[in-house]
C-alpha cells in the first residue's frame, strides 16, 4: 500500500455494513496525490476523501505541500467552515490579511467568510488535514451523541 498512487482504483478499501476503511498510503507518498482545480490546473499533494470513503456530513482532505509552495488564490466558502489540522512541518495561514504561524500541532478553524491562503515557507514538507463541514450544523457531539450497547468487549483473536 505504500505505492498507493491512484487510490480510487488501486488501493485497498475494506467495507462493511457500517464502515469504510481506506489506505491513503504513507505520509511521504501523499505528494503523489493530485487534484484538478478548474482554472488552477493540477494541485499536487491534495487528496479529497468524500468519494473514497463515502462521507455524507463533511469533506476531508489530506494534504502535503512542498517547501516554498503556497496557495495561488484566496478563497472563501458559501456555507462550510474549515478546520486545518497541521500534523508535520511549519508554514503560515493568512485569514483576512492576518498571518498565523502554524506548525505540527496547530489547529485553525476558519469561518466560511474568511478570505484564506496558506503557504509552506519552510524547507520541509507541510502536512495537514482539512475538514469542511456546514457551519452551525452540529447539534449533538462527542459523548453527547454516543450510545453504549450492553455488550462485553471481545476480539476474534
Ligand atoms: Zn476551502
Amino acid at each position: 500500500m505504500s505505492d498507493c498512487k491512484n487510490p480510487e482504483t488501486t488501493c485497498n478499501t475494506k467495507t462493511g455494513t457500517n464502515f469504510t476503511a481506506y489506505e491513503t498510503g504513507l505520509r511521504q507518498d501523499w505528494p503523489a496525490h493530485t487534484v484538478e482545480f478548474p482554472g488552477l490546473g493540477e494541485i499536487p499533494g491534495k487528496h479529497f476523501l468524500k468519494g473514497a470513503i463515502g462521507l455524507t456530513s463533511c469533506e476531508v482532505s489530506i494534504n502535503s505541500m512542498a517547501p516554498g509552495a503556497g496557495m495561488p488564490i484566496y478563497h472563501k466558502h458559501q456555507q462550510n467552515e474549515e478546520v486545518y489540522i497541521f500534523i508535520q512541518g511549519k508554514g503560515q495561514v493568512q485569514v483576512d490579511g492576518e498571518v498565523i504561524d502554524v506548525q505540527e500541532g496547530t489547529i485553525v478553524r476558519i469561518a466560511p467568510n474568511g478570505e484564506r491562503i496558506w503557504r509552506n515557507n519552510s524547507t520541509e514538507p507541510l502536512l495537514y488535514i482539512i475538514i469542511q463541514a456546514k457551519e452551525n450544523s452540529l447539534t449533538q457531539y462527542g459523548l453527547g451523541d454516543a450510545t453504549v450497547p450492553e455488550k462485553a468487549v471481545t476480539w476474534p483473536n
